[in-house]
Formats: structure tokens, sequence, C-alpha cells
């Protein structure tokens, strides 16, 4: 038996076995969850086709009243929302309540997208238009980083545009997912949502399955790439969301004073665990020695621990796999540079990584050229610009980069060559649901958050009518 029940077809139900979730400030578990089978899945994706066929009928303004029900539903359970964020990703309490106020706020922004009727050539003979229809149903497949506010940013405007959705948490972030379909149990029409758990085994199912017409996927690298190969097949339209190695570049005319504290805040944000935080330093030699002072110093003031304890800023890495992960990456920066802030982990049950901070780091470094989505900062020391913009450029990733200059116009022709989706200037990490983030090279596919993202929920219909 279970705390927490999922929604499958319409119904709060238990699953043949469960999962335990741990808490990842003490490593206790927290809650006891349902565990689906692919029996479950497929009553879902049968519930979720058959409501999908009622629901691409139900006016557009219609659909945006109910999503905007799912927003109240979100504001009117916020607290207990945010704590169980807490307990289930480590974030501080405050944080928790910020992520469930994003989640409202992505909510009614993407479903205030309309998709009327464009004409495209108008004649006295032909007329040609173009309709956004449908897809049918989608599977969003979900990290656990920010559990809730990813969960809602891909339910809003799959079921704005006449969708179904089925929604898939990652196993060590569960229960936000399934409180969220308790909660919004009564508000959707029946079978539209699903809302299963499983344990790193179902996803296959769903990517495969011939009755999904879209997979919006946000997690790792690697398994994008097996969810394109596995959605191949049946030919599913694709939205991936992968991780990035976002570079910052610091030119000679910054004020390290100035900009250190957006450089810290946007690269421990969520302690470190953010697809667009900040991952890699590169520091012109002229404010090197500066700014490193400058960002230690904050590093080493931050309090970091369970994020239910007041006073606490930062809380622990998510999981055991990735607390290892990115102890692994410290241990070959130690080895390889000068760590001024933070570099061991204490010795006491819970993933708390305190605040770390290496510089005198060099391009080939794991370190630097991977991601380590921790509370790790790498920092190196450059004196050519066009050498830094070569090593900021040979990754694979190209989800987000940064320019820091005290100079707009220098500033932008360093941001016009870094090959990224977004580049911030004297800020990383900026975002609203207004602006889609469209990632380069390996970390994505698709766009994700405003008109554009929303689009991607959608099917482009022509329509050419010859008037003669
Ligand atoms: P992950 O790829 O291991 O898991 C993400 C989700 O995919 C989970 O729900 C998991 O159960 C599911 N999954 C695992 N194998 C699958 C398969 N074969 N088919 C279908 N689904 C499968 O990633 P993670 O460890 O949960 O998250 C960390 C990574 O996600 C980081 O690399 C980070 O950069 C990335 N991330 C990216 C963004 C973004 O918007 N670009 C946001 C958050 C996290």
């Amino acid at each position: 038996m279970s705390n927490y029940k999922m929604l499958i077809a319409g119904k709060l139900v238990e699953g043949n076995t469960t999962l335990d979730v741990i808490n990842p400030a003490n490593e206790e578990v927290f809650a006891t969850v349902p565990r689906a089978n692919q029996e479950n899945v497929m009553t879902a994706i049968a519930a979720a086709k058959s409501a999908q066929q009622l629901w691409k009928n139900v006016a557009e303004s219609e659909r945006r009243v109910v999503v905007n029900k799912i927003a109240d539903a979100i504001a009117e359970n916020a607290e207990e929302l945010a704590k169980v964020i807490t307990l289930e990703q480590g974030k501080v309490l405050d944080f928790a309540r910020m992520e469930v106020q994003f989640a409202e706020a992505f909510c009614r922004s993407l479903a205030s997208h309309e998709f009327p009727v464009t004409v495209l050539e108008e004649t006295e003979t032909n007329r040609v238009e173009e309709h956004r229809n449908p897809l049918g149903v989608v599977a969003a497949i979900i990290p656990w980083n920010f559990p809730l506010l990813i969960a809602v940013y891909k339910l809003s405007p799959a079921l704005v545009t006449g969708n179904a959705i089925i929604l898939k948490p990652a196993p060590t972030t569960p229960v936000s997912s399934l409180l969220l379909g308790q909660i919004i149990a009564d508000i959707v029409p029946k079978g539209l949502v699903s809302i299963i758990v499983d344990n790193n085994d179902l996803g296959p199912v769903l990517t495969s399955h011939p009755d999904i017409a879209k997979i919006s996927f946000t997690g790792s690298t690697p398994t994008g790439k097996a969810i394109m190969k596995n959605a191949a097949d049946t030919m599913k339209r694709l939205t991936l969301e992968l991780g990035g190695n976002d570079a910052a570049i610091v030119l000679d005319d910054a004020d390290a004073k100035t900009i250190a504290p957006g450089i810290f805040f946007s690269a421990f944000i969520n302690s470190g665990q953010v697809c667009i935080a900040l991952k890699r330093l590169y520091v012109h030699e002229s404010v090197y020695d500066e700014l490193c002072d400058e960002i230690a110093t904050l590093a080493k003031g931050a309090v970091v621990g369970n994020g239910m304890e007041e006073g606490v800023q930062f809380g622990p890495v998510q999981n055991k796999v990735q607390y290892e992960k990115v102890l692994s990456y410290i241990a070959e920066g130690k080895a390889q540079g000068t760590v001024i802030a933070g570099g061991d982990a204490p010795h006491q049950p819970g993933y708390v990584i305190p605040l770390t901070v290496i510089k005198d780091l060099k391009d080939g470094c794991s370190l630097v050229d991977e991601e380590p989505f921790g509370p790790v900062l790498p920092i190196i020391k450059y004196s050519d610009l066009d050498e830094v913009l070569a090593n900021a450029n040979n990754s694979k990733m190209g989800l987000g980069g940064s320019v820091w200059s005290s100079n707009l116009d220098r500033a932008l022709k360093v941001a016009a060559q870094l090959e990224t989706g977004t580049v911030w200037i004297n800020q990383h990490c900026a975002f609203g649901p207004q602006i889609h983030m469209a990632p380069a090279k390996e970390s994505g596919i698709g766009a994700e958050w405003g008109k554009e993202g929303v689009k991607e929920f959608t099917a482009c219909k022509i329509i050419n009518i010859n008037k003669a």
C-alpha cells in the first residue's frame, strides 16, 4: 500500500508493486509510491487515445479554461507541492515554492498561445491555408531536477493544443507528479491525462508504441539518443531537451565585483542541477585572480544542507548515482587544478556536496569537457579570445553560453560566435515561459516554451483550394 496513487485512464489507482522514494538530504525513505507495469501503460495509452478523439473537437478556448483550472489547482495546493518537491528533490523549501510558482506561471503562459488558421496565399483563383492540428497522444518523459515544473510545462501545451498526455516522472522524483495527478483528476476529462511511475523500465514501452504520436523528453543526451532510435520505426515527433555544458566567457574589460554574484548564482542554482546552468568559466587573465577570489568567497559563505532547515541555501545532489558522479568529477578537478572552495563531501547520510570551485583547469579535463550536473564550477584562465572561443565551441553540447563584459558591442560580437541555442550577456540561465529554448548540436532537437515550443505539439496541415 502506498501513500500516493497513479492517475491512469481517469482513475486513481495503486500499482501491483511499489517503489520507495528516498529523501536525498538524509537517505531515508519518505514515501512509498505505486509502480506501473506494462499493462498499466497499455491501459493509459488506450484511454488517452479515445479521450483525445473527443478533446480534439473541444474549442481551443474551452481547452484553455481547463488548463487554467490546472494552474488554479497548482496555486491552491502550492505549499503541499513545495514540501514534496523539497523532500524528493532536495532543493531548499523557498526554492521549491518558487518552482511551484513557476509551474503555475508556465501553465498559464503556455496555454495562452493561439493557432488560428493562417492564409499563406490568396489570389482570385487560389487560397492556401495553414491549419495547426493536434498530434494525438503525447508521452512526456521527465528528469529529476525540476520534477513539477517540467511536468507542467509539457502538460499545459499538450492539452491546450488538443492532445492527450501520459507523464512519466523520473523514478527518484515521482511524488510531485503523483500529487499533481491527484489534484487535477477531477479537472481533466477522464483518460486525457495519465501519470505512471516506473523504475527506468517503461520509457521504451512508451517511445516505441504506435499509438504515441510524440515524445517530449527532458533528460540526458544518451537517453535522448536511445529515444530517437526507439521512436524511429513509428516516425514519432520529438522534442528533446538534453544535456548542456554551458561556457561563460569573461572579457578583459569586465568588472569582477559586479559580475561575481551573477556568475555564482547561475553556476550553483539548484546545486548546479540545471541544464542551462553555467558549467565552465573562462576568465581573461587580467581579471582572473580577482574574479576567482570573489566567487570563492561567495561559495565558501553558502550554507549547504537539508533543504527543509531554516537558513540552508543550497540542497543536496538529488540521488546517489549523481552524487558519486559529481564526486568523481571533483576528484579529477582536484588532481588537475587548485580547489578554492569546497571540495570534500561531509561524512554523513545524504548527498550533500559543499559548493566547490576549482581554478587553474584546462580544456581536456573531464570536469571542463563534460557536464557534471552538480555543485562544482571549473575555472579556466585565458589570454587569447579566438582561442577561448574555439575551446568554448569545441563541445558536442550547444544548449547555452554567456559573455560578460562592460562593453555591449564587444560582448555582442563574441556572442555571435558562440555555437549555442541561447547566448546571454552579463547574465546566464535567465529564462521564462515566453522565450523559447532551442538547443544546438547534441543538446537536443526542437524547441520548448514560448509560441515555438507550443507549436511543436501541433501538426501542420495545408488546405489548398482551387477557387476557379
Ligand atoms: P535520464 O536521461 O537518465 O532520465 C530522464 C528520464 O528518462 C527519466 O524519466 C528516465 O526514467 C527516463 N528514461 C531512462 N531511460 C529511458 C529510455 N531508454 N527510454 C525512455 N525513457 C528513459 O536523465 P536524468 O539523470 O534524469 O537527468 C539528468 C540529465 O538531464 C542531465 O544530463 C541534464 O543536463 C539533463 N537535463 C536536461 C534539461 C534540459 O532542458 N535540456 C533539463 C533537465 C535535465
